[in-house]
């Protein structure tokens, strides 16, 4: 199935229903192509705009997916909108709640080792069916063990839980150790170990997640601060889009 594409400052994002987005990749895990999705938000899209490096990298994903509001709402404003979110930590729950119905298999990779025992409990309790073959923290220096055992397990599934650029990084230069889905999604691991809340579903289904995160996590400021750089830069694209 073709998936309609929306350019949003030089990055292509998928733009699709959660639904139709989540049918094509589950078909893929089963067919074990190899698939690498970047979810990006407009931060990410900035990030992209100024590091060419990690511009080409991103270029090399399958799919990257509207993770922010932001993206969403520049989609419309360029006049090609989007269904909604498809963000990386709502792709995470679902992929491992299909992975067990499917008695799929996941690695585990990024976050605090902390984070990782609490999350494996999680997943153990919550969806029995998955095998996790494998998993290691965030803070290494060496990654020979860790793709070793990638390489070797083979597991359907790779959450990588590194943060961006890094996650990006990570996936680019050894995806094709494991023909799997390879996935990034920052601090997911953190939010559904239960170390970090998400914000509540009002916040959640009146757009303003971010705010909530911003008011629990101050430190966030310079980061949230690209949003409004995000959204002149789409009005300067419509502008100059040609008809
Ligand atoms: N992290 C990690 N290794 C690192 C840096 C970060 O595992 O070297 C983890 C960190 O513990 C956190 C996640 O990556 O769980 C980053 O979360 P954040 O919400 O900041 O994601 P981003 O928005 O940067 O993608």
């Amino acid at each position: 199935m073709i998936i309609h594409r929306t350019r949003i400052l030089g990055v292509n994002f998928v733009n699709t229903s959660f639904k139709k987005f989540t049918d094509v990749i589950e078909q893929r895990i089963q067919h074990h192509q190899n698939t690498f999705i970047v979810t990006a938000n407009p931060e990410i899209v900035i990030y992209a705009n100024q590091h060419s490096s990690y511009n080409q990298l991103i270029k090399r994903a399958d799919y990257i997916t509207p993770d922010g509001i932001g993206i969403v709402k520049a989609a419309k404003i360029l006049n090609d909108p989007m269904p909604g979110r498809i963000s990386g930590f709502d792709l995470f729950v679902q992929f491992l709640k299909w992975g067990n119905e499917h008695h799929k298999s996941i690695y585990l990779l990024g976050s605090h080792q902390a984070v990782i025992d609490d999350l494996i409990k999680v997943i153990h309790h919550r969806w029995p069916n998955l095998a996790i073959l494998g998993s290691h923290n965030g803070y290494f220096s060496d990654s020979r063990a860790i793709t070793k055992q990638i390489q070797v397990k083979q597991p359907d599934m790779v959450f990588v839980a590194l943060g961006y650029p890094k996650q990006e990084a990570f996936i680019n230069r050894y995806r094709k150790l494991s023909n799997s889905l390879w996935i990034g999604i920052g601090g997911s691991f953190d939010v559904l170990s239960g170390h970090t809340k998400r914000a509540p579903q009002f916040w959640i289904n009146h757009h303003v997640e971010w705010l909530y995160r911003l008011l629990k996590q101050p430190q966030r400021i310079g980061r949230m601060m690209s949003l409004p750089r995000f959204l002149i830069d789409v009005y300067k694209q419509k502008m100059t889009k040609p008809k």
